[in-house]
């Protein structure tokens, strides 16, 4: 006798799709350009989203979609305190989000008064690659603290990123990393990439990365009948 497979997992990325579609149709309709920032834990992507609050805003407005593992919700804190309107979604232990939890965080955000959304993925560098959340852009934050071999070890995070942004430049002197291997794994996976070299602590290279992230919102902005 046959036995019938069902891939459960086929039919929850099938309706994960569905979703995200609506997600982007929903920003889409508002106006409102958004990005999906992943990294592994301690890259900086919070520190990242304070130093771009604070060079961005408020000429473009900023709502942040903060994802954890828990109720801990000290990084969407830091966001609020930057100036954005901001949102925590505990995953309740899931180790990436999915498109249904950023719609109920879109619900919880007035689209209206927004022209960029942040959202900062769970700290994972493996299956977050996987979910589609609706937004435009998906930004991969990397730190020179990690091994310069990240991109050979987790290729489809990289392969599917948009930008990268390199974090902690500052900190080269003192180590070890390979800039030029590391980018070289890049560029194999993925020829296209846009990368920002930056560090939070001193500021060098946001400018570059904010310019690039308020000439996308700002060209997304509908234009308003008065
Ligand atoms: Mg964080
Ligand atoms: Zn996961």
């Amino acid at each position: 006798m046959g036995v019938k497979v069902i891939s459960v997992l086929e039919n929850i990325l099938q309706a994960n799709e569905q979703v995200a579609a609506e997600n982007r149709a929903r920003l889409d309709a508002a106006g409102v350009y958004a990005i999906n920032m992943m990294s592994s834990p301690g890259a900086g992507k919070t520190a990242l989203i304070e130093q771009t609050l604070r060079a961005l805003s408020p000429q473009v407005r900023i709502g942040m979609i903060n994802g954890d593992t828990t109720a801990a919700s000290m990084d969407a804190e830091r966001g609020a305190q930057a100036g954005a309107q901001a949102v925590h979604i505990n995953t309740g232990g899931n180790c990436h989000l999915e498109a249904h939890m950023v719609r109920q965080a879109l619900a919880a955000l007035d689209l209206s008064a927004l022209d960029l959304i942040i959202v900062e993925n769970v700290g994972n560098l493996v299956c977050p690659a996987g979910w589609d959340l609706g937004v435009h852009a998906r930004v991969v934050v990397a730190s020179v603290t990690e091994g310069a071999d990240k991109p050979y070890k987790y290729p489809s995070m990289y392969r599917g990123a948009d930008v990268l942004v390199l974090n902690k430049i500052d900190l080269l002197p003192y180590l070890d990393f390979d800039t030029e291997y590391f980018l070289r794994g890049v560029r194999l996976l993925n020829p296209e990439v846009q990368v920002f070299q930056v560090s939070c602590r001193t500021g060098e290279g946001i400018q570059a990365w904010s310019a690039w992230l308020r000439e996308r919102a700002m060209r997304n902005r509908p234009v308003r009948i008065r």
